[in-house]
C-alpha cells in the first residue's frame, strides 16, 4: 500500500527532518508510527498523502509513484486516503451531517446518495442520531468519531491519523485506537501516528518508531514484512 525507497526531506533552511527512509506498509496492514515530539511523523504522513515532496527518493502508495502524478491526480490520489487529526479540524459552524458529508459534497454527489453514506459512516462510528447537533455540543471523543466517519465516508483504501488521541482522555483515546482497528479488521490499510505508546503497546501491530529521521521497528509483526 505504502512503499518508500531511500526518502529523505529537510525543511528550508533545517537539517534532514526525515533520512535515506525504507519502508513499506501491506495492503490490509495496520501499523503504529511512533516518535517524539518533532521526530518527523507528520512529515512522513504528509509525504504518504502528497501534502509534500520529500527532497529526494521514492515514495509509492496505492503503486502510484507520486513523484511523477501531477495536478488533478494528486487530488484523486488525496480522495483514496482517509486523514484523521489531533485536533479534530471539525467546521464548527456546520452539523455533523454536513462535516462528514463534506468530501463528498466536494465530489459533486448528489444528496440523496450523500445521505446514504453519511448515515453508514455515523452508524460505524456509532453516532446515528448525531446527524443534526453541531461538534462542539458533542465530547472530544465524539468529535474525533465525527473526524473518523469524515475520513472513510468515501471508502478510502488508506487511513493516515495524526496524533489522533492527542487531545482525548485514555477511556476515549482506546475506543478511538479500536474504531482503527475494526475498519483494518475489514480490510482498510492505517497508518496511526502517536506516542501514546502506554495505549498501543499491548496491541497486535508494528510498531514503527522514528528517531533521528531514521526508522527501526518494535513490537510484533502483524501480517506483511518490513522492511527496513
Ligand atoms: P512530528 O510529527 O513527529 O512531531 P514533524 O514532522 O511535525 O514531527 O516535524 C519534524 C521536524 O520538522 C520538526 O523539527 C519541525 O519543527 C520541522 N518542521 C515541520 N514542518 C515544518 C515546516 N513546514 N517548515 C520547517 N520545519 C518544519
Ligand atoms: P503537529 O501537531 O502535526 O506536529 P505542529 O503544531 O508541529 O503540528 O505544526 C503545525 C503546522 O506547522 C504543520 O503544518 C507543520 O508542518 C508546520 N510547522 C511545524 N514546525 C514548523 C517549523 N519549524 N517551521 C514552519 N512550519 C512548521
Amino acid at each position: 500500500m505504502i512503499e518508500f525507497k531511500d526518502v529523505s526531506h529537510r525543511y528550508q533552511n533545517g537539517q534532514d527532518v526525515l533520512s535515506r527512509l525504507s519502508f513499506s506498509l501491506a495492503h490490509g496492514e495496520m501499523a503504529f508510527l511512533t516518535g517524539a515530539s518533532g521526530a518527523g511523523k507528520s512529515t512522513l504522513l504528509k509525504a504518504v498523502a502528497a501534502m509534500l515532496r520529500p527532497s529526494s527518493g521514492q515514495v509509492i502508495v496505492g503503486g502510484a509513484d507520486l513523484a511523477t502524478i501531477r495536478g488533478g491526480r494528486i487530488a484523486t490520489h488525496r480522495q483514496r486516503i482517509g486523514i484523521i487529526f489531533q485536533n479534530f479540524n471539525l467546521l464548527h459552524d456546520r452539523t455533523v451531517f454536513d462535516n462528514v458529508g463534506l468530501p463528498l459534497v466536494i465530489r459533486g454527489w448528489r444528496h440523496q446518495d450523500i445521505a446514504r453514506r453519511v448515515r453508514a459512516a455515523l452508524d460505524a462510528v456509532e453516532l446515528l442520531g448525531k446527524e443534526r447537533v453541531y461538534p462542539l455540543t458533542l465530547s472530544g471523543g465524539e468529535q474525533q468519531r465525527v473526524g473518523i466517519a469524515r475520513a472513510i465516508v468515501a471508502k478510502p483504501d488508506l487511513l493516515l491519523a495524526d496524533e489522533p488521541t492527542g487531545n482525548l482522555d485514555p477511556e476515549m483515546a482506546q475506543d478511538i485506537m479500536g474504531i482503527f482497528r475494526r475498519f483494518n479488521e475489514v480490510g482498510v490499510s492505517v497508518l496511526v501516528a502517536t506516542h501514546a505508546i502506554d495505549l498501543i503497546r499491548q496491541l497486535p501491530y508494528r510498531l514503527i518508531h522514528l528517531e533521528h529521521g531514521r526508522l527501526s521497528e518494535q513490537g510484533p509483526v502483524s501480517h506483511g514484512d518490513l522492511h527496513v
